[in-house]
């Protein structure tokens, strides 16, 4: 049942072009923010038919203005875009994966997950152990690198996010950090009146000041606006931290696969070209022993970032032409599908050039970063080996069963 009672309607529509298998995927996270009576999307195997689940009936006015935005959304996306070539740097999916089931399933039967709204979990022993042990590997490959460790904020200024385009680039997924005015009569009215309905907080939104803050999307961002407007010192540099990450995913959040609060831990690299390209590459290369010993069925395979919508299909084509971005991708028996558990990214000199962090010779420098996403990465070697250490392989059962 919806909210007030009304029955959630079926709603099909045809695409105005046909949504290519490539970008199914994209189009159909997309959906989720084009409408607020949108409770589910799916776009059927041939991208011919989409299929969209509401919370309630919606009058014809409002299907026509529905109907319009899931086109404006199909066209800009798909309308000019090629098929990216996918590079393969390592496929190792054919690993034992002896575990068929979601692991979520189970999780939640033995309370080691609860959850508190969609995509913020609470998360028990097994899972924090479990992370604890992949933290550790992650910390390994930084000290391999001498990459020495930084803390950082949860929230990050909202003036950092627009130096960086992010308003332009990912305005879907921004969360907002905000607070009471500084006014007696606001406070003390709010004091006596807060109260949730089944949405949320209620209370009248001029209560709250102008947004100066934000809950941050990524860990690296803070590195580089430590750097901003100076000469790098020392001509390069690698850090290493780790760090609560938000990005709001509307109705896309499901178990541990898409969180709205992940914990990132990253190798950052700030230097030449060359410099951030080849640690990039010994960071994969050292990782992959790593992976083989852990049992984690995986492909390492080119990608691009979710921009929005108006930037997707030039950012992507760039992203891709430019190999800035591979992924690994480990397996998940249970759904036949694959699961991004880590990144290692090339930025070129963008971040270099927006905040002004210059190398000796006077050019800005180039950025890359490789990140793991701790939840994700427990939840997918799970969902291979099960949630029983017996039949864990041996390096993680000795040091992640407690
Ligand atoms: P990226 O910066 O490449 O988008 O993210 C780096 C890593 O963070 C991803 O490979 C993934 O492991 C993790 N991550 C990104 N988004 C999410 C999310 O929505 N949920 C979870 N659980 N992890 C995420
Ligand atoms: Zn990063």
């Amino acid at each position: 049942m919806a909210e007030n009672g009304a029955s959630p309607v079926a709603l099909e529509l045809v695409p105005a072009l046909p949504i290519p298998d490539h970008l199914i995927g994209e189009v159909r996270s997309k959906l989720a923010y084009v409408d607020e009576a949108i409770a589910r999307a799916e776009i059927t195997g041939d991208g011919d038919h989409i299929h969209l689940t509401l919370h309630q009936p919606i009058d014809d006015a409002r299907q026509a203005q529905l109907d319009e935005k899931v086109q404006r959304v199909v066209t800009s996306m798909v309308k000019g875009a090629f098929r990216p070539k996918v590079q393969v740097l390592e496929d190792h999916l054919d690993r034992p994966a002896p575990y068929t089931q979601d692991p979520m399933v189970e999780l939640l039967q033995r309370g080691e997950v609860s959850q508190e709204i969609p995509g913020v979990f609470a998360l028990g022993p097994r899972l924090a152990r479990l992370m604890a042990f992949f933290e550790d590997r992650f910390v390994e490959l930084a000290d391999s690198f001498q990459a020495p460790p930084y803390r950082f904020p949860t929230l990050i200024p909202a003036h950092y996010l627009e130096r960086v385009n992010y308003f332009h680039a990912f305005p879907h997924s921004l969360t907002f950090a905000t607070h009471l005015r500084e006014d007696l009569d606001v406070i003390d009215h709010f004091a006596g009146q807060a109260a949730c309905d089944e949405h949320g907080l209620v209370a009248p939104p001029a209560s709250f000041a102008q947004v100066q803050a934000l809950l941050s999307p990524a860990v690296c961002y803070h590195l580089y606006f430590s750097l901003a407007d100076r000469p790098l010192p020392g001509g390069q540099l690698a850090a290493t931290a780790v760090g609560n990450c938000f990005r709001y995913e509307a109705i896309n959040l499901a178990s541990l696969e898409r969180l709205w609060n992940f914990t990132m831990r990253e190798i950052i690299f700030v230097g030449p070209k060359d410099f951030v390209l080849e640690n990039r590459e010994t960071a994969r290369q050292r990782m992959q022993p790593v992976f083989k010993e852990i049992g984690l069925a995986y492909r390492m395979e080119s990608a691009n970032d979710p921009f929005f919508i108006g930037e997707f299909r030039k950012q992507a084509a760039f992203q891709s032409a430019f190999q800035l971005k591979f992924e690994i991708r480990a397996r998940l028996p249970f759904s036949d599908s694959t699961l991004a558990v880590g990144s290692y990214n090339y930025h070129q000199d963008f971040f270099g050039r927006s905040l002004n962090i210059s190398l000796p010779d006077g050019s800005p420098a180039h950025t890359g970063c490789v990140a793991f996403g701790l939840e994700r990465i427990a939840y997918a070697f799970l969902a291979q080996h099960g949630l029983d250490p017996a039949n864990w392989p041996q390096w993680v059962r000795e040091a992640a069963n407690g």
